[in-house]
């Protein structure tokens, strides 16, 4: 029987031992020091230690996870997400190793990896991008500003290698241009360890709307409809729903085919993400992830695909069964996720968690790999699991939100349930539509109430 090392934790470990079970394979799960005993490894078939709860020397050192496979004979290495999920080196490494990585390869990774580099291969293949050249900054102020004049202030300088929201700096005009440039680059450098820095226009209201994508060995890229994530903060999702409301689906069915035409032309294999800014009726990409991603479940419900399953088949080598025409939407999906931290301060409550009731019924699924007396460790995210809610269209999707929301019980820790039921509430999200920028003008407006 194949075998599977699973190189994550938490939730996304849980969701994928699930996938290897339904695909017949056997999975191993990776763990560090800090996840001994946790509940969830007993639902692999086998568990292995990697190393200390520092995630650099167990769940992002690369070495001991290729020696985790080799020890219990797997294959294939399913990365989940963060972690070593879009490191080009890693995934060289595991085919030098000999085993499969259930991910793009290298190559490709390496290539969206440098934002420059992916939004060239967009332009190539007709997607849309953010107005701004799809080229490294000059040093020469001179030039820059010219760049600067020419895409219109505000603009936007990022680092070309960025990731996880840093190394951006927004730019209102011309006499801000070379001290924010300066500290771009100084941060580009020490962050990511690539200087290069890149410019756009900076779009005032916009959405945050993804495309799904899935793409087998043998040709066939397709996208399984779109997400929209613009309930944000600090540029992390809290909030997901499929499909993004109000938009036109003629437009989102012609982005996602120039998404499927893109990874045809890149030669992509799996499972990946074009995330999109959407203002004034238009799409512009900005990034593309190679791995599947926390919201992944809503996409899986209003389509009734299994995303996992379909990754690990693909790598395998599988056709993908089923053309563009046989994929449908059904209703509306959201996914709230869960974190163990303080509701108003946001900062993050790890501790044992001393009873957790799970909510349940009809169109709710919760991915969570925790249960009462779990531990909570300081050293990682402190997301504790996502409660899932499908509904025949989106006001029955958020009522059963709702109502599970209101079933959930964690004791023992703090968690952001209370902060979910608060924003399904607000009139704005109930309306649909609401930018990135919503939910920080939200906390602003609930402080001005609350003096
Ligand atoms: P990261 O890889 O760090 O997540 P992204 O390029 O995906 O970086 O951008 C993260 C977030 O920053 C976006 O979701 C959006 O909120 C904001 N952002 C990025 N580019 C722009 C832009 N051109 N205009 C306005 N906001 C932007």
């Amino acid at each position: 029987m194949d075998t599977v090392l699973i190189a994550n934790r938490g939730e996304i470990a849980l969701r994928i031992i699930r996938a290897c079970r339904r695909q017949g394979m056997r999975a191993v799960c990776a763990f560090s020091e800090d996840d001994r005993g946790a509940a969830y490894l007993d639902l692999a078939d086998q568990a292995i230690c990697i190393g200390p709860a520092p995630a650099l020397k167990s769940y992002l050192n690369i070495p001991a996870v290729l020696a985790a496979a080799k020890a219990t004979g797997a294959q294939y290495i399913h990365p989940g997400y963060g972690f070593l999920s879009e490191n080009a080196e890693f995934a060289e490494a595991v085919t030098k190793a000999g085993l499969t990585l259930i991910g793009p390869d290298a190559r490709v990774m390496r290539m969206m990896g440098d934002k420059v580099a992916a939004k060239g291969a967009m332009i190539a293949a007709g997607v849309p991008c953010v107005p701004g050249p799809d080229a490294v900054l000059p040093d020469d102020p001179q030039e820059l500003a010219r760049i600067a004049e020419g895409i219109g202030y505000p603009v936007i300088l990022k680092a070309a290698g960025g990731g996880g929201g840093r190394g951006m700096r927004v730019v209102k005009d011309k006499g801000a241009l070379a001290e924010a440039f300066a500290i771009t680059r100084q941060e580009a450098r020490q962050f990511f360890g690539n200087a290069d820095i890149y410019m756009e226009k900076y779009l005032q209201k916009p959405r945050h709307v993804e495309i799904q994508v899935i793409a087998d060995s043998h040709g066939t890229a397709l996208w399984l409809g779109d997400r929209d994530c613009s309930m944000q903060r600090r540029h992390q999702k809290l909030i997901e729903e499929a499909p993004a409301p109000g938009i036109d689906r003629r437009l989102i069915a012609d982005i996602g085919a120039r998404c499927a035409a893109s990874c045809r032309d890149i030669g992509y294999v799996g499972a990946g993400t074009f995330e999109f800014l959407y203002e004034d009726g238009a799409f512009f990409f900005i990034e593309m992830n190679t791995r599947i991603q926390v919201e992944h479940p809503v996409t899986e419900m209003v389509t009734g695909l299994d995303i996992v399953a379909l990754q690990i088949d693909v790598a395998r080598g599988a056709v993908l069964p089923f053309a563009q025409g046989d994929i449908q939407t059904a209703g509306h999906a959201i996914e709230c996720r869960i974190n163990a931290e303080d509701p108003a301060s946001f900062v993050p409550s790890p501790g044992t968690i001393t009873h957790m009731h799970v909510p349940g019924g009809p169109g709710i699924r919760v991915d969570t790999h925790v249960a009462s007396g779990a531990v909570i460790p300081a050293s990682y995210d402190s997301m504790i699991g996502k409660v899932i809610a499908h509904g025949a269209d989106r006001a029955e999707a958020l009522a059963r939100a709702q109502t599970a929301l209101a079933e959930l019980r964690v004791g023992g820790v703090s968690c952001n349930a209370a902060l979910h039921c608060a924003l399904l509430d607000d009139p704005g999200f109930r309306e649909g539509g609401i930018s990135i920028h919503h939910f920080d003008d939200w906390c602003a407006a609930q402080e001005a109430t609350d003096v």
